[in-house]
């Protein structure tokens, strides 16, 4: 047997996030330039195991960064946790010639990737997630562009919302993770950020705050709250109950994982779909394509999965300081 990679297999898994195209697109004209065969895998490890694979080429990609979403789709596989469906993607790469693949997502894709690496199939991650919340890596794809579509939709809401003199509690996406809601609450100057990884005195932290915003003349309040924190609509209620502010609440949600990329997301996924690809053809695997201190590398999965990224407290602080 020869070590020459041939056939190079592209998924996508977890919740989607605008630039995995990008980076698909990359990956793609990457491989061809190694003259090396790229294979669209359909729903993340799914189409492993069901054998749902396709050949690309370079026009198959055409127009592609600009699109959100992912063409490849994707879905979590519960089947993929087990032995045995680990043991079916491995049967399905040797019967399709697959040599290597690349696994776009968040941390969980990177556990099925470490499996996939162990057992036999050279496997790269590339990180993936509007949460940013992936220790390894200083960026996730998708981050910049939701950011920037929870600020738009926030823009407009405080115009009304200021208009009528009234306080927003606006929930952004962000399960285990507050790095969207401090990015998002410090661009559109909120009164208070809520987030799962720095517990609040609620009484302290919004409550007073915005009687104290309000003495100061201020007429609009802006609370920003990450998914995994709690109710918004409790939250709104106690805001009217103590401050006698009318408070309405908004709830993001899936709008901010959609819409064409930015093109710090394009230009991220075009940089790290391409190193995949390197790492692939170099016959390396277990591997996470990262962004660390301006650079993209490349670190062991194993070691990836075991960093841990906590949020900017400074951050985090000037968003209070100057929020008064
Ligand atoms: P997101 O950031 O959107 O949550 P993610 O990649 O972390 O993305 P998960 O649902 O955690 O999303 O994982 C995606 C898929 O990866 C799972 O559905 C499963 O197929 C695979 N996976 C996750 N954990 C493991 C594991 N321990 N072993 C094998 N496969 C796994």
């Amino acid at each position: 047997m020869d070590n020459i990679v041939r056939r190079i297999g592209i998924l996508t898994s977890g919740g989607d996030a605008p630039g995995m195209n990008a980076a698909i697109r990359a990956a793609v004209r990457n491989c061809l330039q190694h003259n090396i065969t790229p294979i669209g895998i359909h729903r993340g490890y799914n189409g492993l195991i069901q054998g749902d694979t396709f050949e690309m080429d370079a026009r198959s990609v055409n127009n592609l960064s600009e699109r959100g979403g992912t063409i490849l789709y994707t879905a979590r596989c519960k089947e993929f946790t087990t032995p045995e469906g680990v043991q079916q993607a491995v049967r399905t790469c040797k019967y399709a010639g697959i040599d290597g693949v690349i696994a776009i997502g968040g941390d969980g894709t990177f556990r099925g990737a470490q499996k996939l690496s162990a057992a036999g199939v050279n496997t790269v991650g590339v990180p993936a997630t509007i949460d940013n919340d992936i220790g390894c890596s200083h960026y996730t794809i998708g981050f910049d562009t939701a950011a920037n579509t929870a600020i738009q939709c926030i823009d407009k809401l405080s115009d009304t919302m200021q208009s009528h003199e009234r306080a927003s509690v606006v929930e952004v996406m962000g399960r285990h993770a507050g790095h969207l809601a401090v990015y998002v609450g410090l661009a559109v100057g909120a009164t208070a950020i809520l987030v799962p990884e720095f517990p609040v005195d609620f009484e302290r932290d919004v409550i007073e705050r915005i009687r104290q915003g309000k003495y100061r003349g201020k007429r609009h309040f802006l609370i920003i709250v990450a998914e995994g924190v709690g109710r918004c609509d409790e939250i709104a209620r106690r805001i009217e109950e103590e401050t006698g502010i009318d408070a309405r609440v908004s709830i993001l949600g899936h709008i901010q994982r959609g819409g064409a990329p930015s093109g710090r997301d394009r230009t991220m996924a075009a940089r790290m779909g391409h190193t995949a690809v390197e790492e692939l053809a170099l016959g390396h695997t277990n591997l996470v394509v990262c962004y660390r201190d301006s650079h993209i590398v490349t670190i062991p999965i194993d070691e990836a999965l075991a960093m841990k990224k906590g949020l900017d407290p400074y951050m985090y602080k000037v968003a209070y300081d100057i929020s008064i």
